[in-house]
């Protein structure tokens, strides 16, 4: 059984060092029932993606913000990351989950947390999708069946990721 909000809550922790995190107004709203699945999996996964909002923002603008907010219930958790960053351009927004790649240069960063991110959910018969806007905002969306015991509408025809369908 996983704790999806006190995890979040502990990874904002972790980020927190990082310069940028204290002018980033950070939005938590996670509800719902319980949910069961692979809790260190489900960490890579929130990890990166919260990693990169922080990661990727911009701060020329003058109220910087990342929002998760997830809903649980007895068949799945969808869990969206939002952030009003540096965006993707749509000539990239495909393969940002690809390994190694990665949209703009930047002095860190591999280029292989969307890609552990995309392994995990496929682990985790999960989808996963992106949307973003340049120079505006960024939002992934999250889709992890609930794998509690006795569960038999885990989604399995639909383990599907979005973006790498396309
Ligand atoms: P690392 O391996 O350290 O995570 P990375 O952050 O460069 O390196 P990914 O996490 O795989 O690699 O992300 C791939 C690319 O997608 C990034 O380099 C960045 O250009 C883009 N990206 C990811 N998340 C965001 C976001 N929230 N806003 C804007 N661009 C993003
Ligand atoms: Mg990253």
């Amino acid at each position: 059984r996983v704790d999806a909000e006190r995890m979040v809550r502990e990874i904002l922790e972790s980020v927190r060092f990082l310069p940028q995190a204290d002018r980033m107004q950070v939005i938590v709203n996670i509800e719902g029932a319980d949910f069961y699945t692979d809790k260190t999996r489900l960490e890579i996964i929130l990890k990166n993606l919260i990693s990169n909002s922080f990661r990727y923002m911009d701060f020329t603008k003058s109220d910087p913000f990342i929002r998760i907010e997830g809903v649980v219930s007895e068949t799945c958790m969808n869990i969206s990351v939002a952030d009003n960053g540096i965006g993707i351009a749509r000539q990239h927004i495909r393969k940002v989950f690809d390994m190694f790649y990665r949209a703009v240069e930047h002095s860190k960063g591999t280029g292989i947390g969307l890609f552990l991110v995309k392994e995990s959910v496929k682990m985790l018969r999960g989808r996963i999708s992106v949307k973003s806007s340049l120079g505006e905002w960024t939002v992934f969306y999250l889709n992890l069946p609930n794998l509690r015991q006795g569960n038999v509408n885990t989604p399995e025809s639909e383990a599907v990721i979005l973006d790498e369908m396309i």
